[in-house]
């Protein structure tokens, strides 16, 4: 689990750095020069400019290509230099030439998608399951676009001439389904895949080395990693983060520079709470995979800090029951969470889609964070209970049938 990915960057004498050192170090590379240790955060929403001719060909410059301003900024929604500083280092992370900020996951999603429809391309091919609320998005056509749902075999027979996008989370959320992305990309030709990395990160793996163009972060979970910022960001390659420039400074779906700056402090440590709190994850699953009131778990075969479970008894009870976890949605903070999916984070989803694609009525998802295993392990158990909320048989005899 604890892989070390020599990022694409290399420094001056061209030794490739590893991820932990990007982690705190890229975006912050002209910090010494400017005479400060922690980065600047810039809260202006406009800048004074004395050369109005000169501001007027670099909006042109940027109506026409997309490219990220030179020189000092001009109105928040078109950049801003806290938040170019995190998209400078989740790209390195990603292994991407760009990345594009956006207020939310959501919106980064959105952005992407408006990037193919304006060029015709309405036609999605999409695997389940997808966060809710991407299943919904695409589902429901709100930007105007259609989508067919597939098995990841099925990708290249539901390729279309109007395809704009394929879109796949591996491992999956909530079910933590894992799919192979260098296969699928395979299938796509010459559409993009969009690989949802906010589970695995890019700690444990970077979709852009197996053939994804497009790497998109809920940056509210792993990146941020202490529930107390919004964001999405889409790690790519510099032409489609130019087309996602336009997009986001014409529809205005951008990142406040302080959620920049707590994404960039979050990204210092991002390896080694994805590392920490997957090792405890993965004792977690063990034990859970062992205990006679579980049914089933899901962990991913590359790990990860997110576990779900089936259990024999009432899910809900399960959530009333934890005291030292809370019960919420999201995940991917400091401490640990757990969730129905049912109820919250796929409720949205047309309830057969939903069992369907796996997210069936008695799966929990736990967000395993920071705290000690044993501690971890004596609320799950008590929150279990018997484990026979509506299944009275004795847990020995369940185990046959379980
Ligand atoms: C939470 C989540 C999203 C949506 O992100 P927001 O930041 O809540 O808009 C997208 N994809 C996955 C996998 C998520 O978990």
């Amino acid at each position: 689990m604890a892989v070390q990915h020599a990022c694409m960057d290399t420094t001056a004498a061209g030794t490739p750095r590893s991820l932990a050192t990007e982690a705190v170090h890229a975006g912050r590379e002209d910090l010494a020069e400017l005479g400060l240790h922690a980065p600047p955060l810039d809260l202006s929403t406009t800048y004074p400019s004395y050369d109005s001719r000169a501001e007027a060909a670099r909006l042109d410059a940027f109506a026409t290509t997309g490219a990220a301003l030179d020189g000092p900024p001009v109105y928040a929604r078109l950049g801003n230099p806290t938040v170019e500083r995190f998209e400078t280092a989740l790209a390195r992370l990603e292994g991407t030439e760009s990345a594009v900020a956006f207020a939310s996951g959501m919106a980064a999603l959105t952005a992407c998608l408006q990037v193919r429809i304006a060029m015709g391309l309405r036609h999605v091919v999409a695997v389940r399951p997808l966060y809710g609320c991407s299943d919904h998005l695409l589902t429901a056509g709100l930007l105007g676009n259609e989508v067919t749902w597939v098995d990841p075999a099925g990708v290249a027979d539901a390729i279309r001439p109007d395809t704009g996008l394929v879109m796949v989370e591996t491992p999956a959320n909530p079910t933590l389904a894992e799919l192979d992305l260098r296969a699928v990309a395979h299938s796509c030709g010459e559409v993009p895949l969009l690989a949802d990395n906010t589970f695995a990160t890019p700690v444990l793996q970077r979709p852009a080395e197996r053939g994804a163009r497009i790497v998109l972060h809920s940056a509210t979970k792993y990146l941020g990693g202490h529930g107390d910022v919004l964001g999405g960001v889409v790690a790519c390659d510099e032409e489609f983060a130019r087309r996602l420039r336009q997009v986001r400074f014409t529809t205005g779906g951008v990142l406040h520079p302080l959620a920049g700056y707590l994404l960039l402090r979050g990204l210092a440590t991002l390896p080694v709470r994805v590392r920490a709190a997957s090792a405890t994850a993965a004792e977690l699953a063990a034990r859970l995979a062992a205990d006679p009131r579980v049914a089933r778990v899901h962990y991913p075969s590359i790990g990860g800090a997110m576990v779900a479970f089936e259990v024999h008894g009432d899910p809900h009870a399960v959530i009333a029951g934890v005291r030292l976890i809370t019960p919420a949605v999201s995940l991917g903070s400091v401490d640990t969470l757990i969730q129905h999916p049912a109820s919250i984070s796929h409720r949205i989803v047309d309830e057969g889609d939903r069992r369907s694609a796996g997210v069936v009525d008695r799966l929990l998802r736990m967000s395993v964070g920071l705290e000690d295993v044993e501690d971890l392990w004596r609320d799950l158990d008590q929150a279990l209970g018997t484990g026979r909320a509506d299944d009275e048989r004795p847990a020995a005899e369940r185990a046959h049938t379980g």
